[in-house]
């Protein structure tokens, strides 16, 4: 599967750079980690540096500077391949937090936020459930109200990938009417007061963190 024409010389020096350092750095502990329900922080730190976050991140923030599906699913089929699915969900929830930050966000959160996520420095999240529900995005409930220069956040989220440990939470907020019309995504540090979150026990994905987050008259610049 891995000599079909579609693959280039850097679609294949990629896979190997991966192959190697998921061999040597997760596969010997991922055991360990399911039984401890974490992983440590510092892969990420590891994983920034052999370049797997920067795929479709602009080249000025550290990433490579084009977007390119089959290095995405170079990158997950490599991750794969040390068995411990949670170990994949976790660490690539950049890709799910961080791409809405690179196509809507300002040059100064932009600047803030992608250069440490894409060196494995800051952690992304995405937070789209709610415990009402999670397929019925358009009629989600948490709110963000404008208030000067700021949002108030009022809500929860719920099944949330990194939910524990990222530094910013990219969040799917009601800032509108009701529908999909009305639905924003706003970017939430953490800490911030007013947020608060808790780890969810899961069945499987074990080392994988999974939270529900806490939004109370969270004021978010
Ligand atoms: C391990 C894990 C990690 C996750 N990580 C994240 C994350 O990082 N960020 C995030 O936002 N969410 C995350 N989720 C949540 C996930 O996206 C939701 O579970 C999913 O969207 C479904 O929502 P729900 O579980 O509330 O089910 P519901 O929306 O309540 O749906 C329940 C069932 O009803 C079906 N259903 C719903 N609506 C209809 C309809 N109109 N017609 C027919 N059938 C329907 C669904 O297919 C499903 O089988 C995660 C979930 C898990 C388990």
């Amino acid at each position: 599967m891995t000599d079909l024409p579609i693959y280039t010389e850097e679609h294949t020096m990629f896979r190997m750079i991966i192959r190697e350092f998921v061999a040597a750095e997760m596969t010997p502990y991922v055991n360990e980690w399911d039984e401890a329900e974490e992983f440590p922080r510092g892969l990420y730190r590891k994983t920034g540096a052999v370049g797997m976050f920067g795929i479709g991140f602009d080249a000025e923030y550290g990433g490579l500077g084009h977007h390119d599906a089959v290095l995405l699913t170079i990158l997950a089929e490599e991750v794969a391949r040390c068995a411990a699915g949670g170990v994949g969900a976790s660490l690539l929830s950049n890709y799910i937090g961080a791409p809405p930050i690179q196509n809507g966000g300002t040059d100064d959160v932009k600047g803030e936020i992608l250069p440490g996520m894409l060196s494995g420095d800051l952690i992304c999240a995405l937070a789209i459930t709610e415990p009402s529900g999670g397929s019925d995005v358009a009629n989600l409930r948490t709110t963000a109200v404008r208030d000067g220069d700021d949002y108030i956040v009022n809500g929860s989220k719920t099944f949330i990938t990194s939910g524990m440990r990222a530094d910013y939470v990219t969040t799917a907020v009601r800032t509108g009417g009701p529908g999909a019309s009305g639905v924003s995504l706003i970017v939430i540090p953490a800490p911030t007061p007013g947020f608060t979150r808790t780890p969810l026990k899961k069945m499987g994905w074990w080392c994988s963190d999974t939270a529900t987050l806490y939004f109370d008259d969270c004021r978010v610049p």
